[in-house]
C-alpha cells in the first residue's frame, strides 16, 4: 500500500499497545494527547535554539538573538500563508488531510509533531546552518518556531474558544471562519491577515 493511503492514518479499532502508540504519532486525527504534543515540544525547541544561540560556540549575543528572531517570526507569517495557499490546499497527502479539518474544524486533525519537526531540520535548520552558521541559524530558527508554535495556537482557539475574548482573536476568528465557511480561496492567513491583504485574498 503506498503511503498516501496512509495519510490521514486512521485507527483501526482494537489497535493497542506500543503499535498504536507509534502509529498514533503520525496520524492526522490522533488521540488528544498527541495532538496537544506539539504544545509541550516546540517550546522545548525554542528554549534549545535559544540556549544554542546564546551560548554556543560564535554566540550571536542578545541584540541579535532578538532581530534575527523578529526577522525569523516574520519569515513564519510569509510560510504560513504560501503553505496554506499553494500546499495544504494542492499537494496531494496534505490536501486531504487539510480538507477533513475543512470539513471538520472542531475534530483534532493537525500535521503530526514527527513530521512538522522533521521537515523542520531537514528542510529549514539544516540549509540555515550551511547557509549562516549554526548560532545564527539557531536564533532565526527561534523565531520560524514561535512563529509556527502561535500558527498552532491560534488555529486551535479560533475553532475552540468561545466568541468572546480578545479583539484580536475574535478579527482572526472571522477571517478564518470565511475561509472554512464562505470561500476557501480566501484568507490563507491565520495568525496575521497582512499577506492576504497584500495579495488580493483578503475577504
Ligand atoms: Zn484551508
Ligand atoms: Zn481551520
Amino acid at each position: 500500500m503506498r503511503w498516501s493511503e496512509y495519510w490521514p492514518l486512521q485507527q483501526a479499532e482494537g489497535t493497542s499497545g506500543l503499535r498504536h502508540s507509534a502509529w498514533s504519532l503520525l496520524s492526522t486525527n490522533p488521540p488528544a494527547w498527541v495532538y496537544f504534543l506539539d504544545f509541550a515540544v516546540y517550546p522545548g525547541l525554542i528554549l534549545v535554539c535559544t540556549y544554542d544561540a546564546l551560548m554556543g560556540p560564535g554566540s550571536v549575543g542578545l541584540v541579535r538573538l532578538a532581530a534575527l528572531a523578529l526577522a525569523g517570526y516574520g519569515i513564519w507569517t510569509f510560510a504560513e500563508y504560501v503553505l496554506h495557499r499553494a500546499v495544504f490546499h494542492h499537494v496531494p497527502g496534505f490536501r486531504h488531510a487539510h480538507f477533513a479539518h475543512h470539513h471538520a474544524p472542531r475534530e483534532l486533525i493537525g500535521t503530526p509533531t514527527l513530521v512538522s519537526t522533521a521537515i523542520f531540520a531537514v528542510a529549514v535548520y539544516v540549509p540555515l546552518v550551511e547557509l549562516l552558521g549554526r548560532p545564527q541559524a539557531s536564533a532565526l530558527s527561534v523565531g520560524l518556531l514561535a512563529g509556527y508554535l502561535a500558527y498552532i495556537s491560534v488555529h486551535y482557539l479560533v475553532h475552540h474558544s468561545a466568541s468572546g475574548g480578545l479583539a484580536t482573536l475574535r478579527r482572526l476568528k472571522r477571517h478564518h471562519a470565511l475561509h472554512h465557511h464562505r470561500e476557501n480561496r480566501c484568507n490563507f492567513g491565520v495568525t496575521t491577515r497582512l499577506w492576504d491583504r497584500m495579495f488580493g485574498t483578503l475577504r
